[in-house]
């Protein structure tokens, strides 16, 4: 029989967790071991989402269902202000954290990677799973390093909790590492709607939106004399995710402490 990798969902009912579970579900790699959400507790997760009776019972208690289901995996899409702790709970329960959740800071990154390397267990963090944003944030390090006046616009759904996003600070840092020291744009410039330049980093601007309609998107805009160059990259369904959360279930075990970024298991 195939030696399946147990994956366990926390926001298993989230817009993005319910993606999740459905690719875990199709994958014969992959066991759904477990799923945690704060709703619909006890029922079967198959039958909430159309997939028939999976036999996994949505828990609450994420150390419980840990434990019950010999979960290897734990994929994490639910808010800023939970994460960090699920990642503990992981980490002290012997499971391997996967976590796209946003919102996580320096600090925290830091002492959850020393988490990791104490108790021998590797994480994965990722502010973006779909390959197109990676080769976005890539394309604007590359760009960043000829055309150094930038600005960051990204834009998403109405409900997300934080700003700006995770991938607009993630290619803020990339670009800061290549990027000439510059003072951007007009020295006098007086902002008359508070906010409305957006908000500043290492230096230049990022801008976020918020509307329905919107999944996930981010433009990067470089410009120079007589010239402007975008880079764009548009998430049209939350599915176009699923094939960096895949590869990282896949390869999380063979990591060393806490990764930061899908590029560092990318080929
Ligand atoms: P969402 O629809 O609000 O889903 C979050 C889910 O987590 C909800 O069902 C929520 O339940 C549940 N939850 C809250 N606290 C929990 C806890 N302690 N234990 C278990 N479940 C809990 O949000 P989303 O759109 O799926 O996004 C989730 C996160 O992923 C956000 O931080 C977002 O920025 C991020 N994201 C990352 C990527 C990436 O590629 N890395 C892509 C898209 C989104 P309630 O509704 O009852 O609170």
């Amino acid at each position: 029989m195939l030696n399946t990798v147990r994956v366990a969902v926390t926001g298993a009912l989230g817009r993005m967790g319910q993606e999740v579970v459905k690719m875990v579900v199709r994958d014969p790699e992959l066991t759904l071991a477990a799923a945690i959400d704060a709703k619909h507790v006890g029922e079967d997760i198959g039958e909430i989402l159309g997939l028939g009776t999976l036999g996994v019972k949505i828990q609450d208690q994420l150390e419980i269902a840990l434990l019950e289901s010999k979960a290897k995996v734990m994929v994490d899409f639910t808010t800023p202000h939970v994460v960090k702790r699920n990642m503990e709970v992981a980490i002290a329960s012997g499971v391997h954290p996967v976590v796209g959740t946003t919102g996580l800071s320096h600090d925290e990154l830091s002492e959850l990677d020393k988490l990791c390397r104490e108790s021998g267990i590797s994480a994965l963090v990722a502010p973006n799973f779909a390959i197109g944003a990676v080769l976005m944030m890539k394309f604007s390090e590359m760009a960043a390093k000829y055309m150094p006046h930038v600005e960051i616009i990204e834009l998403h759904h109405d409900q997300k909790l934080d700003a700006p996003s995770g991938t607009a600070i993630k290619t803020a840092e990339l670009i800061r590492k290549v990027r000439n020291e510059l003072k951007q744009g007009q020295p006098n410039e007086k902002e008359l709607i508070e906010g409305s330049r957006g908000g500043y980093m290492d230096g230049f601007r990022i801008h976020s939106v918020r509307l329905p309609g919107l999944v996930a998107h981010q433009e990067v805009i470089f410009g120079s004399l007589g010239q402007t160059l975008t880079i764009r990259h548009d998430s049209i369904h939350r599915e176009g995710f699923m094939p960096g959360v895949n590869l990282a279930i896949k390869k999380v075990m063979e990591l060393h402490g806490l990764v930061y970024g899908l590029e560092n298991i990318m080929d």
